[in-house]
Order: C-alpha cells, then sequence, then structure tokens
C-alpha cells in the first residue's frame, strides 16, 4: 500500500452520484439529493440521490422485466460466469480507488479496507462465479413409474439492503450468489455509505451485466427501504443490520406479498479467555484487536471480554496495553489501526453507552472519550470498562462502536452462562490449551461462529450467520446460496 497513491486519490474531487435504473445514472423523480459527510473531517463529500418510493418501484420495474425475459437467467451458465468473473477483476483492478472512496465516505482505516472491501467483495464473487455451473438438481428415491426431479430455480427478484460498515463485502455477499443463480437485483445501500458500493455496481455493468439485471437506489432507509420491504413485487429480501430495521423489514413482508426475509443482524460476541489459554500475551493482543479494529463497527466484534477471574486484572492490563498502542487517526493514513466513528450520531451514542455504564457500576480502564476533535472527524479512544454486571446496558445491547465490556468468571459453567446471557449469538471465541474443553465451548455457546484461541478472520468457504436475535440466514458458503433459489418439484408418470 503506497502513501502516495492514497494522498492523490484522496485529493481528487467526488463527484455526484445518482442512482442506477436499467443501466441509467438517474437523478431522484423529485431532484432531491442527500449531502455525503465524510467521517474524516466532517466536511462535505459530494451528494448522492435522495430515492423517493417512485424511484424504488423504477427500480424494481426494472429488475422484474430484466427477470422475466430471462436476459439473465436464460444465458447459458458460462457465460454468466464470465461477467461475474470480469466483474470480480474489474474491482480488482479498480480496488485502490473503490477502498479510498469508500473510507471517505465511511471512516474505515485504509489498511483494514483494502484487504475487507474491494479484495473480499472480487473474491466473493469469484467464487460464486466458480460455484454456479456446480450446482445440480436432484432426483428423488420414486418408485419405477414415476420420475421425480427437484429443479433449482432464482427466486426472482432480490432486494438488498446494506448497512455501512463493511458495504463492498457485505454488498458482494448478496449480490454475487444472488447474481450467479440468475435472479435480478435491486440493491439499497446505507446512507452514509454507499459511494464505493454505487460504483461497484457501475462496475458490473461494464464488466456486460446486462441493464436492469442490478439496480441500485440511494436514499432514506424510511423511504426507499420501506417502499422495497412493502413492494408486492420483490421475491426475496436479504438484509444485514440492525434488529430494529429487521424486525420491520418482516413487518413490512408480512404487509405486502409475505416475500421471504432473511436477516443478518447485530450481536454482544462474548470472547472467553480461560487462565489455560496458550498464549496469554497474544490472546491480549488479538482481543484489543477483535474488538477495537474499524472503531467496533464490525458486527462479529468481541465486545464482552469474559475472563477467569485469576487471570482478570494482568489480562485486562495486557489488553489495555494493547489497546492504548493502537493507532487512532486519520483512516487514509497507512498506519492508522482505528479510524473513524461512521457518523455523529453514532460517535454520540457510543459515548452515551460508556456514561451508562459508569452510572450502572463499570469502571473505565481506558479511553472512554471522543479524540481529536481538532480534526473535525469523528474518533473515539478504545475504550475498556472492567465490573460489568451481567445484566448491565453494557452487557445487554451491542454498541457497535470501540467499547469492551468486562465481566470476571470462577467456572465453565459460568462462562456458558455468561456468554449465553444475551438475545444475540452471533459469533465468539474461547481461549484454552484444554482441547475438550475447546469443543465444550463449541457446543454450549450459542452462535453462529464459534473462535478458538483467534478472533475473527474467517473467509468465504464458512458461513456467517447468528442465531437468536442475531439473525435467520446465513451469507458465504455454499450454504448462502440456498436463500436465492426456489426447489421446484417435476413428478413426471413415466
Ligand atoms: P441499520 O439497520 O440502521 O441500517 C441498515 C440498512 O437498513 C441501511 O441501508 C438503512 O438505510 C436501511 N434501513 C433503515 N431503516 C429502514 C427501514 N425502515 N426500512 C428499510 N430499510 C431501512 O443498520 P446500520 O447501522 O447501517 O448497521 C449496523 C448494524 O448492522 C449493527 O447492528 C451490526 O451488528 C449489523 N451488522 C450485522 C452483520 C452480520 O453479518 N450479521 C454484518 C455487519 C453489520
Amino acid at each position: 500500500m503506497d502513501q502516495s497513491q492514497i494522498d492523490a486519490l484522496r485529493a481528487k474531487p467526488v463527484p455526484a452520484f445518482a442512482h442506477l435504473i436499467d443501466g441509467q445514472h438517474v437523478a431522484s423523480s423529485d431532484g432531491a439529493t442527500m449531502d455525503i459527510i465524510s467521517p474524516i473531517d466532517g466536511s462535505v463529500l459530494t451528494t448522492t440521490a435522495r430515492g423517493t418510493a417512485g424511484d424504488m418501484h423504477a427500480a424494481i420495474a426494472s429488475a422484474r422485466a430484466a427477470f422475466e425475459d430471462r436476459r439473465w437467467a436464460g444465458q447459458p451458465p458460462a457465460a454468466r460466469k464470465k461477467v461475474l468473473m470480469k466483474w470480480a477483476d474489474l474491482i480488482e483492478a479498480h480496488a485502490l480507488e473503490l477502498a479510498v472512496l469508500g473510507v471517505r465516505d465511511n471512516g474505515t482505516e485504509i489498511s483494514m479496507a483494502l484487504k475487507a472491501e474491494p479484495g473480499s467483495a472480487a473474491a466473493t464473487i469469484r467464487y460464486y462465479a466458480e460455484a454456479l455451473d456446480k450446482i445440480y438438481g436432484e432426483i428423488a428415491a420414486t418408485p419405477a413409474e414415476i420420475l421425480g426431479m427437484i429443479h433449482k430455480e432464482p427466486v426472482g427478484v432480490v432486494g438488498a439492503i446494506i448497512p455501512w460498515n463493511f458495504p463492498l463485502m457485505i454488498g458482494a455477499w448478496k449480490l454475487a450468489p444472488a447474481l450467479a443463480m440468475g435472479n435480478a437485483v435491486v440493491v439499497k445501500p446505507s446512507e452514509t455509505a454507499s459511494l464505493s458500493l454505487m460504483r461497484m455496481c457501475a462496475l458490473a455493468l461494464e464488466a456486460g451485466l446486462p441493464p436492469g439485471v442490478l439496480n441500485a437506489v440511494t436514499g432514506e432507509g424510511a423511504v426507499v427501504g420501506e417502499a422495497m420491504g412493502l413492494s408486492m413485487d420483490v421475491d426475496a429480501l436479504v438484509f444485514t443490520g440492525s434488529g430494529g430495521t429487521g424486525r420491520r423489514l418482516m413487518d413490512y413482508a408480512a404487509r405486502s406479498n409475505m416475500k421471504r426475509v432473511y436477516l443478518e443482524l447485530g450481536g454482544k460476541s462474548p470472547n472467553i479467555v480461560f487462565a489455560d489459554a496458550p498464549d496469554l500475551a497474544e490472546a491480549a493482543k488479538v482481543t484489543a484487536g477483535g474488538i477495537f479494529r474499524n472503531a467496533g463497527q464490525v458486527c462479529v466484534a468481541g465486545s464482552r471480554l469474559l475472563v477467569e477471574r485469576s487471570i482478570h486484572d494482568d489480562f485486562v492490563a495486557a489488553v489495555a496495553k494493547a489497546a492504548e498502542a493502537m493507532h487512532v487517526g486519520d483512516p487514509l493514513r497507512v498506519e492508522t489501526q482505528i479510524g473513524a466513528v461512521n457518523s455523529e450520531t453514532q460517535l454520540k451514542a457510543n459515548l452515551g453507552f460508556v456514561d451508562t455504564a459508569i452510572a450502572e457500576g463499570g469502571t473505565v480502564v481506558t479511553g472512554g472519550a471522543r479524540i481529536l476533535q481538532e480534526t473535525g472527524g469523528y474518533y473515539m479512544a478504545p475504550t475498556i470498562v472492567t465490573d460489568v454486571a451481567p445484566d448491565a446496558t453494557l452487557t445487554q445491547k451491542e454498541v457497535f462502536g470501540p467499547v469492551l465490556g468486562v465481566t470476571a468468571f470462577d467456572t465453565i459453567e459460568e462462562a456458558v452462562a455468561l456468554a449465553n446471557g444475551t438475545v444475540y449469538g452471533l459469533a465468539g471465541a474461547a481461549w484454552t490449551a484444554n482441547l475438550s474443553k475447546a469443543h465444550r465451548m463449541v457446543r454450549e455457546v450459542r452462535t453462529g461462529v464459534m473462535h478458538i484461541n483467534t478472533y475473527g478472520g474467517a473467509d468465504g468457504t464458512v458461513p456467517l450467520g447468528g442465531v437468536g436475535q442475531s439473525g435467520n440466514g446465513s451469507d458465504k458458503s455454499l450454504h448462502a446460496i440456498d436463500k436465492y433459489i426456489n426447489l421446484k418439484t417435476a413428478w413426471i408418470k413415466l
């Protein structure tokens, strides 16, 4: 990563962004735009179209037409694969440009963004492109005079609603399998991180995706997201974001056409450190990275540290030391390890959680405050709060910021009870050299992902999905394909 290339890209003005509907860049039907504020310094970066419900309906109609005339689903698999592969190549060719644009929009440190955004998006698109001609139908075990066939068909029009923390990576988790299976898609990026995703969608057209197969509409969730959710013409809704919005989407589906709704929601993931961890110094460093990278704005962030009491004080001191050594600042500097908080609203919410934690008996060991205010940007020191009770707000509610709550435990049973003591079940970790204890943690801690002696970093070969109120579906791996196909039975009398 070359700082001078990054600096050259950041010096470029960002053009205004419009919707992408039916292969055309179009303004909102009422001409309205929204200012895009950069969390790096609070400046106005550019504008995007502020979509209307009518804009969303136009995008859905375009996707419906593209699906019905089979301009994409009807192409030979090898042809679809070629387009998706070219799209991945274009993303890679524009990787730095996409990453810098995304960082200017959402504040993720560039060292993480480059790998986790265009790098991961291109890898995901290639994964599903490679898979698309390896998905077979089935023949059932029927009586001899019957042929029972199970076809796998695209579901139709897929609506994808994306959050702000990793717009390209999470966008690709939805768009790639949906398109690979022959669906038409309408995507709605987050208000506070839309630019790189809009650019990535435009690259799909350049790669040869027919117009109308992938449409993108920017604007407020409560307007264009709601219009998508309530549409009678969207067959499946795939979502990553907060539980509150996920709940609304289920309601929209119930009030409209009962479209399928797949939710990837928040978490309060427990990171459990036993005294017999193989390397406590390493565990402390990884623990700090597992909560503080991207300023804690990672769905699987290890936001609850559960530590065996005998090592509590020393381990917390080691994590605090690692946190204090992390470089917080301008996310477009290559040395930065913790970038900006995505928005001023989010920063205020983070600080509010710290105040509440203190009021509820917590002790701030390090951090706890806004920093670098003179930049005009939204930065927060990595924050560790100890003495967090099992029923405290900091245990029970997702912050989605750089705030780690710490709770001590004495026994394995207590660790499991604490780990399972929230409504969430997204990710977790256990650190122990004892193989039996490790497997017990995998079995007994209720999460979609359990790390052992590490935190985070799972690749596209394995699913990511939550249990409980962390969601009801999975992104990544071949399992994600199930969301984008219908099973259709052909029962044939021979
Ligand atoms: P959010 O729910 O506020 O917004 C997500 C998306 O929903 C945005 O595009 C937004 O415009 C849209 N939206 C908002 N209101 C809507 C409405 N009424 N109807 C339709 N759409 C609407 O979430 P966020 O703040 O952008 O993202 C952070 C959340 O995402 C956290 O809870 C985080 O844990 C979660 N997340 C989960 C995963 C996962 O894989 N499980 C990954 C990343 C983030």
